[in-house]
């Protein structure tokens, strides 16, 4: 038996609920609420922020919680947490996903919070135990904190085998949200796809898609300050948060998000629209064409552009309007020229993720419409660049010398006059096997903010922190952070 989705996420909210006396809130929206650190809500905990840092009112509704549970809609395309890169090259990292989550505030702690996970995935998902392996916070010495060894105490008292509890360091066992806000050392679930009583503890961690993360339970106990301090938190909470799209891959028994049922409607969808060769699932180079890689690409960005523009994120400008303009220009490029696609494939996919996520997630039924007409004027508003932009690449692909980098002013002319978002040029130059000159290209980024830094701005604004407008910064403002030129339609 492979229970659908919709069964999976249903069973993980009345776990917590019934069994264990949480309350079931909805899912905030994608837009954060004044919280302008963030450009997308990142996971599950963000709506509850106040309540860690105890500054929610005290007779507000959400102060009165002790147990919450909930499915929230989760984007990951910007700013700390940012997988747009990895997406369509794995198999597991989405814009957009699904985070099931529960919290204690200022209620359980470590014993309880993982013996109500180990209880739901190994009792009521059936999962192997075999197949689980359990990391803790192995401490940091610079900053004077030790290592969970309450935790892993835990683990063990839970039963699971000393040789499946692993200690890793701040970089995987540490969890923020942002550069500030609450934080704190935790413990993650991975499971191992693979199996056949191999002891995959080498894999933990490693980027293998063969054992992948699942889930995440975070002991809140620190602000992360401005200034990089660590303060105390006034209470210790628990946060928690699986990826629903991972956790239906291992209940489904397959080795690919893509694979389950929250996926393959869209998918079929995409062939529909286009014709062509099929899904095939594979990864890697076997993907000629790169045919797979633009199915992936295309069914998460449709997911992510749905839920983004219900919630009031349009494609635009700056900050999460401008990452959600350069998500829709990728999914348009691939589907116009990987997949072959007539022209309205993107927007015509929308009521197949309507189908997949309409009943959790109501809103998206509302607004299928406007969602669909906003998707196809921007589609209309970037294709005729995208055609002279591809025809420009060709030809100065053609007269370079053989293994040149290519000219950094040509790809500042794509990106300054056509619209090109920078990522969208690196991936199409990957394609051809060719790399931009990105120290050319850098010294273009930066004569052109010196060129406009003669206002009284000295950085700019990149999610909330002044970033300096160093060489060093350079990547990350290429990839997050330029304004875009303006020809997209207007709302
Ligand atoms: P990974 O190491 O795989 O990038 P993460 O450590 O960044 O994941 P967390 O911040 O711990 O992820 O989030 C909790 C859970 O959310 C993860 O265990 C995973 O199941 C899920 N998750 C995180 N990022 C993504 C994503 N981009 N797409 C799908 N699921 C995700
Ligand atoms: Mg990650
Ligand atoms: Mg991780
Ligand atoms: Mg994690």
């Amino acid at each position: 038996a492979r229970p659908p989705a919709g069964q999976i996420r249903a069973a993980f909210l009345r776990f917590f609920e019934e069994k264990h006396g949480h309350r079931c809130l909805p899912s905030a929206p994608v837009r954060p609420r004044g919280d302008p650190t963030l450009l997308f809500v990142n996971s599950g905990m963000n709506q509850f922020k106040p309540v860690f840092l105890g500054t929610a009112h005290p007779r507000s509704e959400l102060a009165q919680q002790r147990r919450v549970v909930n499915s929230q809609k989760c984007v990951r395309a910007g700013g700390k947490h940012n997988d747009l890169e990895d997406v369509g090259r794995d198999t597991y990292h989405h814009t957009f996903f699904e985070m099931l989550g529960n919290w204690s505030f200022g209620d359980y702690f470590k014993e309880e919070a993982c013996s109500m996970a180990w209880e739901l995935l190994t009792e009521v998902y059936k999962i192997p135990k075999d197949r689980l392996y359990v990391t803790y916070f192995g401490g940091d010495s610079s900053l004077g904190l030790n290592a969970d060894e309450e935790c892993r105490d835990v683990w063990l008292s839970l039963g699971v085998p000393a040789n499946h509890v692993l200690p890793f360091p701040m970089k995987d066992n540490f969890w923020e949200m942002g550069d500030t806000g609450p934080c704190g050392p935790c413990t993650e679930i991975h499971y191992d796809h693979v199996g056949g009583g191999r002891n995959a503890s080498a894999l933990v961690n490693q980027g293998s898609p063969d054992v992948v993360e699942i889930w995440n339970l975070v002991f809140m106990q620190y602000s992360r300050e401005v200034d990089g301090n660590l303060l105390p938190l006034p209470q210790h909470h628990v946060d928690t948060g699986m990826g629903l799209e991972r956790l239906v891959t291992v209940l489904q028994n397959k080795r690919s998000n893509y694979d389950t049922d929250l996926f393959t409607p869209i998918l079929d969808a995409i062939h529909k629209g286009c014709g062509g060769p099929r899904y095939q699932g594979l990864v890697g180079n076997a993907d000629v064409g790169h045919v797979d890689m633009a199915y992936r690409v295309v069914a998460d960005h449709v997911r992510t552009l749905c839920v983004c523009i219900t919630d009031g994120i349009y494609p635009g400008l700056s900050g999460a309007e401008l990452v959600l303009r350069r998500i829709l220009r990728r999914a348009v490029r691939f589907c116009a020229e990987v997949l072959h696609a007539p022209r309205g494939l993107l927007a015509s996919l929308v009521p197949a993720v309507v189908e997949v996520l309409g009943d959790a997630y109501p809103e998206l039924k509302k607004n299928a419409d406007q969602v669909m007409d906003i998707i196809n004027e921007n589609e209309v508003a970037f294709l005729s660049s995208l055609e002279r932009g591809r025809r420009i690449i060709e030809r100065t692909v053609q007269q370079m010398k053989p293994s040149a980098d290519f000219p950094a002013e040509v790809a500042w002319s794509l990106y300054g006059n056509l619209g090109f978002p920078l990522d969208l040029i690196d991936l199409m130059l990957e394609e051809k096997g060719i790399r931009l000159d990105s120290a050319a290209f850098n010294e273009l980024v930066l004569e052109d903010a010196k060129r406009k830094a003669h206002g009284p701005q000295e950085g700019r604004q990149l999610e909330g922190t002044v970033v300096h407008l160093d060489v060093h910064s350079m990547a990350q403002l290429q990839r997050d952070n330029i304004p875009a030129t303006d020809d997209s339609p207007k709302y």
